[in-house]
């Protein structure tokens, strides 16, 4: 008899043995600069005190509750977020995960708008179960059959999604920053146009802020950050600081036109999440806190053209480091680990992704450059190899 782990993941060869705010502690006495978060999760950092508090003590005082039941966290909740909704008249459905959350929107917004059709665009990524892979564009969307029509436009063609949005098409799914494609950004006019196009064509606009939603790109939307306004919207992994969560929200018209029986849940919008989601709300809501993630995205900028980075992109805390020509960003980020920083990879090889917790230390900029610095001096051969010598900046 043995029992192992599906083998889903390739895993980094740490072993971690505890995490404090962006440190991660390893077996071997290594203390690692975590500049991925756990992909966008860990917003307030691993453990921290305040959310471990809110969440041990709403255990204590109602562990768990059907959603045919009300309760106070319910009601915290939505006056947590209220106050950092885009303006308008908003209505949310809380799941367990971002592909959930996805799904959700898909399904409400084709059954409101009576099509068939989904645009989505090259580069995504919305998830795993049937819907949300089928807007995905990578090979882990692989399903024999799929529940919709789905048209794909490539990313940024404005002109080619103008011509596909047409009265057939319910919905148009976007990240309002491609993440998993390599933090790749929308083009001047991009979001807007396919705002425009979807007034025109009667097909609802949706955001997958799974990542950038939470604060994540200085503001607490990116659609705040852009000023272009979707229907629906989604967002899961740091909205509760690293407890499972998965947001739905609507216009409150196109929430209230959805049949009933369309959407349920068991642990969807429990009491633990929704307290862990209202606290972390809150934290981010805090005067200063947002000035500080886009400081913070700005000096990593400013400080990490060097030694194998050639440019950096992205907003805020969501960040692609575009490697010089030739590099591999597994390569780069192994070296990196040695150094003692965890950076993240993508589908591009060419880049490596930052999605840090939002409070991160002050010098964390400061490291990844001195790292950056190690590794282009020290260099494995084969980043070194691919270095021209003027590149490396001591
Ligand atoms: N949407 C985006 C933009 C994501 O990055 C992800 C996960 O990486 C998902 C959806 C799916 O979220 P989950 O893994 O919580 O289902």
């Amino acid at each position: 008899m043995a029992l192992r782990e599906w083998p889903a993941y390739k895993r980094i060869p740490i072993d971690v043995l505890s995490a404090s705010g962006s440190e991660l502690l390893l077996s071997d006495g290594r203390r690692v600069l975590d500049l991925y978060g756990g992909h966008c999760v860990n917003t307030l950092g691993a453990g921290d005190p305040s959310l471990g508090e809110v969440l041990a003590q709403q255990w204590k005082q109602w562990s768990f509750a059907t959603n045919l039941l009300d309760h106070a966290p319910r009601r915290d909740f939505l006056a947590a977020f209220e106050a950092l909704m885009p303006a308008g008249e908003w209505s949310v459905f809380v799941t367990n995960s971002g592909a959930e959350a996805n799904e959700n929107a898909l399904k409400a917004a084709l059954a409101i708008t009576g099509r068939s059709k989904v645009l989505c665009f090259g580069g995504a990524f919305h998830g795993r179960t049937a819907g949300a892979a089928r807007v995905s564009d990578t090979k882990r969307a692989a399903y024999p059959a799929s529940p919709f029509e789905a048209v794909r436009v490539a990313w940024n063609d404005i002109a080619g999604a103008q011509a596909a949005i047409d009265a057939s098409v319910g919905a148009v799914i976007l990240e309002p920053i491609q993440s998993l494609a390599g933090v790749q950004e929308p083009a001047p006019g991009f979001l807007a146009a396919l705002r425009a196009s979807c007034e025109r064509a009667g097909a609802l606009l949706i955001f997958d802020e799974v990542q950038t939603g939470n604060g994540r790109l200085g503001t607490f939307w990116a659609s705040q950050h852009f000023g272009v306004m979707p229907d629906l919207f989604t967002t899961a992994k740091g909205a509760a600081g690293g407890y499972p969560i998965g947001l739905t929200v609507a216009r409150s018209a196109i929430a209230a036109a959805t049949p009933e029986g369309l959407m349920g849940t068991t642990f969807g919008g429990g009491p633990l999440a929704l307290a862990a989601a209202a606290h972390v709300a809150r934290r981010i809501a805090a005067p200063g806190f947002l000035e500080r993630v886009r400081a913070a995205g700005a000096e990593f900028k400013r400080s990490c053209v060097r030694g194998p980075i050639a440019s950096v992109r992205g907003e805020g805390l969501l960040l692609g480091l575009v490697l010089q020509t030739g590099l591999k960003a597994a390569a780069v980020r192994d070296a990196l680990l040695a150094q003692n920083v965890l950076v993240g990879t993508c589908d591009d090889p060419a880049v490596l992704r930052l999605s840090p917790a939002l409070e991160l230390p002050a010098d964390a900029p400061a490291r990844l450059a001195r790292a950056l610095d190690a590794i282009t001096e020290a260099a494995a051969p084969s980043i070194r190899s691919t270095l021209a010598p003027s590149a490396a900046r001591p």
